[in-house]
């Protein structure tokens, strides 16, 4: 198999999946509990949460540990909610449905909710973000990387004209594509809180985090037994969180010669379709991640191409795979993708496992079933 729907979750790293089953064996204990083997085992956990702050250019206290990042971007919007009646909270139309489903419960909270709209390469318009800013503005949550286009926002900039009309803002990203392939400082990108998840990046699953540059001011949205300070009840998935630290550490240190790597392939798959194709566009930005790469095709169907490449051994997306059950794609749509070129949309998305030999033939995969499926719909 093939497999290009690293967007939707990669494979764990071996070295990983090895260090967390020999964390199951040897530190098992509950690290709240008093003994000596439990508070080694806290010392591990508190080790694995300076290892990832690092990684993410902060310090341990300002991480909290989720179980991915679903659950963190609930926790950034749920737990800086305000009471206030006047509150105001941005979300960008390109939200993920972790943070975008969380949008619309707000919205039935009669919470005052605004949409800021995306171009239609996918990226938030800035001038129309600014004009939504206002002294009630409270909260705003942006996408960093796009689940479905790989659109990079500009979250520093973003950020720097919320704070600038109003210094209050709760700022948050949702940062789960774009850690581990892009290059992300927490404190150079100034946000108040950023979500990322290990699965994304071949650490393991139901495993994510939460910075938060101001830890005392975030509520706890899960209460229990007080665990992380407070913050998070529940006992730690030390195994899993050591885990996460690790794929973070080898993601990091290899993430410019990643890059470049996957770049290539997907010049080298743009290309070809180039060439080979009619009727197509790609969902690409300027400023985009080589991770993904969304391309739709006119009159198609983009579920009868998936079918078609699994059977050739060819595993891609069609999206985001929490939501790929239902038939539209509210982003593309967002973006502007007219109804006869998105029901032909697929996602191809690439991880730092990726061969060149592998992509060639996905591509000469890809290219037959485009043009199989092209000969059927002209009879
Ligand atoms: N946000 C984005 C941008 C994502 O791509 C995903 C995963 N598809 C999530 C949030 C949810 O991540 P998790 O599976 O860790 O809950």
């Amino acid at each position: 198999m093939i497999y290009l729907d690293n967007a939707s979750t990669t494979k764990i790293f071996e070295s990983v999946n090895k260090k967390i089953f020999e964390l199951n064996n040897e530190f098992f204990y509950n690290p709240s509990a008093l003994y000596k083997p439990a508070t080694d085992t806290a010392k591990i956990l508190e080790s694995a949460r300076e290892e990832l702050a690092k990684n993410m250019c902060t310090t341990a206290e300002h991480i909290i540990f989720t179980s991915g990042a679903t659950e963190a971007n609930n926790m950034a919007i749920f737990g800086f909610a305000t009471g206030k009646k006047d509150a105001e909270y941005i979300f960008s139309t390109g939200e993920h449905p972790s943070v975008f489903n969380v949008a619309e419960t707000l919205k039935m909270q009669n919470k005052i909710v605004r949409y800021t709209d995306i171009s239609n390469n996918g990226i938030v318009d800035e001038e129309k973000f600014k004009n939504l800013i206002n002294q009630n503005t409270h909260f705003v949550s942006i996408i960093h990387v796009s689940n479905e286009t790989g659109a990079i926002n500009d979250i520093k900039k973003l950020c720097q004209i919320a704070h600038q009309k109003n210094p209050n803002i709760i700022f948050h990203a949702d940062g789960t594509q774009a850690f581990g392939k892009i290059y992300v400082d927490v404190k150079d990108l100034d946000v108040d809180c950023y979500t990322i998840s290990a699965h994304k990046f071949h650490g393991p699953k139901g495993v994510g985090a939460l910075y938060v540059k101001n830890p005392d001011k975030i509520k706890a949205i899960m209460f229990g037994g007080g665990q992380q300070k407070g913050k998070r009840s529940g006992t730690e998935n030390v195994s899993g969180y050591v885990g996460m630290a690790m794929a973070s550490t080898i993601a990091v240190k290899n993430i410019q010669s990643n890059y470049a790597q996957i770049l290539a392939l997907k010049d080298y798959i743009k290309q070809e379709i180039t060439h080979n194709c009619t009727d197509f566009k790609f969902n690409d930005a300027k400023n985009n991640s080589p991770y993904i790469l969304s391309v739709s095709f006119k009159g198609l169907r983009g579920e009868v191409l998936l079918h078609q490449l699994e059977e050739q051994g060819v595993l891609v997306g069609v999206g985001s795979a929490c939501s790929s059950k239902k038939q539209n794609n509210r982003v593309l749509e967002n973006m502007g993708v007219s109804k006869d070129y998105l029901l032909g949309s697929v996602r191809i998305s690439f991880s730092c496992q990726n061969t060149p030999s592998e992509i060639k033939i996905a591509t000469q995969s890809l290219i037959e079933q485009y043009k199989i499926l092209k000969e059927k719909m002209s009879k």
